[in-house]
């Protein structure tokens, strides 16, 4: 099989759709720490198969598309203290492929829907994956980002 040229554009199938409450993207919380807000993950029927053992997983990485992100945006002030820096070096929505991921707590089940706690984005955000959140691989004891502003 050759090997995909970086011209090439692939694509990408939601398995389905966020449920927030909110609306309006200055409404949306600006980082994922520590949230309360449930929101459910609505998963496209055709996919439900491929949530058999999902409740093994106290938590899960949640991946969405931000659907209304500028995609020519290659350099942003941070937030925090307003230093221009790479999107590749940052969490900004505004990227090439507008990819948002979360760790998400896992709390109900109800057929296709998962309710979860951790999420940032606008209501009905297009989900494009999710997968558990392994804690002995997923977990850096240590790691660091020099301009994140301590908890
Ligand atoms: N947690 C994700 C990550 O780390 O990849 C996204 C982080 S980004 C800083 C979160 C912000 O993206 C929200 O505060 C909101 O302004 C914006 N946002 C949320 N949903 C969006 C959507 N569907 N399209 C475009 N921007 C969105």
């Amino acid at each position: 099989m050759n090997t995909p040229d970086l011209n090439d554009a692939f694509t990408l199938r939601p398995i389905g759709r966020v449920r927030t409450p909110w609306r309006q993207l200055q409404d949306c919380p600006r980082g994922v720490r520590g949230l309360g807000e449930p929101a459910w993950l609505e998963i496209d029927p055709a996919f439900e198969d491929a949530l058999l053992g999902i409740e093994q997983a106290s938590h899960l990485h949640v991946l969405y598309w931000l659907h209304q992100a500028p995609r020519q945006t290659l350099r942003r002030p941070t937030p925090h203290d307003g230093v221009l820096r790479g999107v590749f070096a940052t969490r900004s929505p505004q990227r090439p492929n507008p990819i948002g991921m979360a760790v998400a707590q896992r709390l109900r089940r109800e057929g296709a829907r998962l309710l979860v706690s951790g999420l940032d984005c606008l209501d009905g955000t297009p989900l494009i994956d999710i997968k558990p959140y392994l804690p002995q691989a997923d977990c850096v004891p240590g790691a660091t980002l020099a301009w994140q502003p301590a908890p």
